[in-house]
């Protein structure tokens, strides 16, 4: 798996890269918009790290160049710009996902695995044949061997590393599957793709579900996924259930919020 990461900011460039790298994953790194650009022209990634304040050419338009020469690997923004304009703007221009920083390490983890799940790679795809659906796992970065110099995998504490579907650990409720090793959210057995800010909502409310969670609660983790970005705990669980129904998600007066077990 080769993850290209365009960030001009080194602190975050070098987090972000070193974390990566320990996850076993092959990361290329560049500070320049146009450095990148020319990068994604010639070079083949599984995903794409992006940056949008960036020197010699801005990411969003870095983006639009790369969708319309035909790039096809999924896209994470890691931005600043909590603005909604901003994020619409930049899912438009065919990004996957949006990371608003400052954004935690696990959760950046947690999206790449889903985002890679989700594109598997293709020749990877095309093995599976006889129309069975191949383990999510043939597309781990843990199934390859590690590349020379880097430690041996900590299988172990390696999401990837285990077992899939049937064993898979998880928290089912009302047609939703969640897994908190990858992140994944399934709902009605297809994959659901949220937000950071429903995420953190959505994870909240299902550790585990029925449990009430208070407002306050909930607001102090959004501010922590986006700190820019105004609006309460009431416009996500709105936006959450025009996604899994009005019902799923109950409001307790007083107290808070919860998933509707039954
Ligand atoms: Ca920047």
């Amino acid at each position: 798996m080769r993850i290209l990461l365009v960030e001009d900011d080194p602190m975050i460039g070098e987090s972000v890269c070193d974390g990566l790298r320990a996850e076993r994953y092959a990361v290329d790194w560049v500070r320049d918009g146009k450095v990148a650009d020319a990068t994604l022209a010639r070079q083949v990634y599984d995903l794409v790290l992006l940056d949008l304040g960036l020197p010699g050419m801005d990411g969003m338009d870095l983006l639009a160049a790369y969708r319309k020469r035909g790039g096809v690997a999924p896209v994470l923004v890691l931005t600043a710009r909590g603005e909604r304009a901003d994020r619409i703007r930049g899912l438009d221009s065919g990004a996957d996902d949006y990371l608003v920083k400052p954004f935690d390490l696990d959760e950046m983890y947690a999206r790449v695995r889903a985002l890679l799940r989700r594109h598997p790679v293709p020749q990877v795809v095309a093995a599976s044949a006889a129309g069975v659906p191949r383990p999510i796992l043939a597309a781990s970065p843990h199934a390859q061997a590690p590349a020379a110099g880097l430690p041996r995998p900590n299988l172990a504490a390696s999401p990837r590393a285990q077992a899939p579907a049937a064993g898979a650990p998880g928290i089912s409720c009302r047609g939703l599957v969640f897994n908190p090793l990858t992140g994944e959210i399934t709902f009605k057995g297809s994959p659901l793709r949220l937000n950071g800010r429903e995420y953190a909502v959505m994870r909240a409310l299902l550790d585990p579900p029925g449990v009430v969670v208070s407002r306050e609660r909930l607001e102090a983790l959004l501010v922590k996924v986006d700190p820019a970005a105004s609006g309460s705990a009431d416009r996500e669980v709105f936006m959450l259930r025009n996604k899994f129904g009005n019902d799923f998600i109950r409001n307790v007066s007083g107290a808070g919020y919860m998933i509707a077990t039954e």
